[in-house]
């Protein structure tokens, strides 16, 4: 009954089930939680990056185009922002997160089923033969056509086997949204004076040293800000970090244009690299400094490498201008496999090739590619 079963709910899950469900396929996405949106929705990502080159053209048309049109539609704050030389969609986690449950509800051909998974699998000659999917308290068998892996961390390839999945490489970080600032309140040169100040408390010990990498950045609404702490993977706790948002917070009010500011909702801490496939090819660093063309492209992507090395911090690292990359499907196909898939942030790539293939708008791309693959 259902030919494509993709599990994970976040931005390639998504697109991957819109993009199968537009080629006519019966699709059942599995969702863990209780909600669609991903890292997107629970880190309370407001800047999409990925869906534009460095002149502000879509860098692939199709699913992520039309995310940005609806997302526009949606919400007139929604818009094209350029951040360094990079240009992103500045869009409100809770709009996308509208958008996406509206447009995934248009579809009649696709059934999400939530705080559901995958428990076993089994593998004949290469295919995935039958999965067992657990939901509300039982669990169904099931046949598919092709099984995709959007959990962002590989866990349903590392069920099949875990030599197939690398274990990730990058710091993760806690999402803070701040509301009730006055108009202008981190314009430049403000918010670089906020930062320094920042530093300064966490240095006399006012601020805990949680913050002493937090980055501030302006939203999405003109009372809004975005307060962005990193975490080592080990440190994701969501309580501890709530308290230091809490702290900075507090120092924060004592500032001009912020003491009406207060928080409006706290992320989950998440991980940007929580586990790789291991796919018919890796997508490698080389790939993506020299701009590689494969004949099996699944989209383009340009976003600069921003890796957030677990012990050294981040790195950014801009393309040459005008360049992009093109990411092969055979990185999307779990190696050794006819019908086991991979899209987004869990693709198969070296740690330095994933930190710039993991942006939000690419994994769109990639979870439309694979849909359609699959399908055709
Ligand atoms: C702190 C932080 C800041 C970031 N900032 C930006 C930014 O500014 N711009 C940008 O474009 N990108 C940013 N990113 C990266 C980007 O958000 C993610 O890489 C991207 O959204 C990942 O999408 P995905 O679909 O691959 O995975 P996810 O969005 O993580 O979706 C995976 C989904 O699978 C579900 N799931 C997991 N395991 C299972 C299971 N076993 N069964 C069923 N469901 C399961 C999860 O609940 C989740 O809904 C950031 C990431 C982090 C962590």
């Amino acid at each position: 009954m259902y030919e494509t079963v993709i599990v994970g709910g976040g931005a390639a899950g998504i697109s991957c089930a819109l993009s199968a469900a537009a080629e006519g396929a019966n699709v059942l996405l599995l969702e863990k939680t209780n909600e669609l949106g991903g890292t997107v929705k629970k880190a309370l990502i407001h800047t999409i990056g990925g869906l534009f080159d460095d002149q502000g053209e879509f860098l692939n048309t199709g699913i992520p185009m039309e995310l940005a049109q609806r997302s526009g539609d949606a919400c007139s704050y929604t818009q094209k922002r350029r951040i360094g030389k990079t240009w992103v969609l500045n869009v409100n986690p809770s709009t996308y997160a509208d958008v996406i449950m509206d447009w995934i509800k248009s579809r009649s051909n696709i059934e999400v089923r939530y705080a559901a998974t995958v428990t076993a699998t089994s593998v004949d000659a290469g295919r995935i033969e039958q999965i067992r999917v657990a939901h509300n308290g039982s669990t169904t068998e099931i046949y598919p056509h092709a099984l995709v892996d959007t959990t962002g961390n590989a866990s349903i390839v590392r069920q099949v086997d875990t030599g197939l999945v690398e274990d990730g490489a990058a710091m993760g970080g806690f999402i803070v949204q701040l509301r009730g600032l006055a108009h202008g309140a981190l314009q430049f040169p403000k918010g670089a004076g906020i930062l320094m100040r920042i530093r300064k408390a966490v240095d006399n010990g006012e601020l805990p040293p949680e913050c002493s990498t937090v980055w501030l950045d302006t939203g999405v609404y003109p009372d809004e800000a975005y307060a962005k702490f990193s975490v080592s993977q080990e440190d994701c706790d969501e309580v501890h970090m709530g308290l230091a948002g809490q702290q900075l917070l507090a120092f924060l009010r004592t500032l001009l244009g912020f003491s009406d500011a207060f928080i409006s909702k706290c992320g989950a801490p998440c991980s940007r690299d929580a586990g790789r496939i291991k796919g018919e090819y890796c997508l490698t660093e080389r790939d993506i400094l020299s701009g590689t063309r494969f004949p099996d492209a699944a989209c383009r992507a340009s976003w600069p490498i921003e890796h957030w090395h677990p012990k050294t911090g981040i790195s950014l690292e801009y393309l040459p201008p005008g360049h992009d990359y093109d990411i092969p499907l055979r990185s999307l196909q779990v190696a050794g496999f006819s019908n086991l898939w991979a899209a987004g942030k869990c693709l198969s790539a070296e740690p330095r090739a994933q930190a710039s293939a993991r942006v939000a708008g690419t994994c769109w791309a990639m979870g439309e590619a694979v849909g359609k693959h699959i399908t055709g």
